[in-house]
């Protein structure tokens, strides 16, 4: 049967990388179809809304949906009553279930000193943090008094066994699950789970437990320490943007969001960076991240992880042969980088 990706070019230079990207998949899946739609500020100029059911559909029957990037100037607004290309964004979060945000961190020997931190400190890190995506604290219940305000923050079993089943699933030697048991309830309750999915599906892999406050300390001070982080929504949201900088170029990281199988269990694969308006329409866009992301599709939506490394290695390759675009102080443009990448491909 043939694999289904359906992919959202969206905006400004969304349709720039998420060509190149297409064609690296047809490279390494047989038998594919790419079906291809409109989204966020692209679907609002032709249907009025970001994300029209049609689209929802094609991506809830699909194996998986890769993304580039959407919205720019054309579509702010401060109006309520106009469409806002974020909206389908939020709108494919729903509608998918996605759950579950993967974030690798894995910054790259050719760019250590693109990062805040030593070299010293980063060398070796190879690190992923897995965060809950639609529970707690964000999405509880808010109260507003004269005098004060109140965020509800709730976790169900079941929210936590199927995120904590994910960083599991996703570790190769550990995993540390990061809460804060010593003062919260949805955290104590997050540690008993923890340890019984442990026990029970996963006694080969190390766990240990982390406080929140440590684990950030631990990450600046000590990355290498870390292979799976896994954690609810707000510690993950920080802790992801912590990890990132790391790494010291918003236009490497790739990242995965991962959807309930009561919605197909497709998951939604998409490069951390916006769709970069002011560079749009240049061709000078760098893919990376973007290479980066359908390799996590390949893993993590289609299981086929020796193809997903060589598009890793062949991006580390590139960069080690001195492949610099713009953002990282070069002058290659989009194709010469893809050039490179597929050079590398073995
Ligand atoms: P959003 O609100 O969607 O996050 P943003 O404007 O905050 O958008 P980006 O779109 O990621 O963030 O752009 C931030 C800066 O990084 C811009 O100067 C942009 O040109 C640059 N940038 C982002 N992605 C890339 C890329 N793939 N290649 C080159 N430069 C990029
Ligand atoms: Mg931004």
């Amino acid at each position: 049967m043939a694999t289904r990706i359906v992919t959202l070019p969206g905006d400004g230079i969304g349709p720039e990388i998420m060509a190149p990207a297409v064609e690296l998949l047809r490279r390494l899946v047989a038998d594919v179809e790419i079906e291809e739609h409109l989204f966020g500020g692209a679907a609002i100029d032709a249907h009025g809304t970001g994300l029209t059911d049609e689209v929802l559909g094609a991506c809830r029957s699909a194996d998986a949906v890769l993304l580039a990037a959407v919205g720019g100037p054309k579509w702010d607004t401060t109006d309520p009553s106009r469409p806002r290309p974020e909206q389908g964004l939020l709108g494919l979060r729903q509608g998918l279930g996605l759950y579950a945000n993967l974030r690798p961190v894995r910054p790259l020997p050719a760019l250590y000193d693109a990062s805040p931190l030593r070299r010293e400190i980063i060398e070796g890190t190879d690190l992923l943090v897995v965060r809950e995506l639609t529970g707690g604290i964000y999405f509880g219940e808010k109260t507003r008094t004269a005098d004060s305000a109140t965020d509800v923050c709730t976790y169900s079993i079941a929210e936590i066994e199927r995120i904590v089943r994910t960083g599991f699933a996703a570790a190769r030697s550990k995993v540390a699950s990061v809460d804060k048991a010593n003062v919260l309830e949805t955290s104590r309750l997050w540690r008993e789970v923890v340890k019984r999915i442990h026990a029970e599906e996963f006694p080969n892999v190390e766990l240990e437990h982390v406080l929140v406050d440590n684990a950030a300390m631990q990450l600046v001070a000590a990355p290498r320490h870390f292979d799976v982080i896994v954690t609810e929504n707000m510690f993950g949201d920080i802790l992801s943007d912590v990890a990132a900088m790391l790494t010291g170029s918003i236009g490497m990281l790739p990242s995965a969001s991962l959807g309930d199988e009561a919605d197909g269990g497709v998951g939604v694969f998409e490069p951390v960076h916006g769709s970069a308006p002011d560079i749009a329409g240049q061709g000078i866009a760098n893919p990376l991240a973007m290479f980066l992301s359908v390799a996590l599709l390949l893993r993590h939506g289609l299981d086929l992880e020796s193809e997903a490394a060589a598009v890793e290695s062949a991006v580390d390759k590139a960069l080690d042969q001195g492949l610099r675009t713009r953002d990282l102080g070069g002058t290659a443009n989009t194709a010469e980088a893809t050039a490179a990448v597929f050079a590398g491909l073995a």
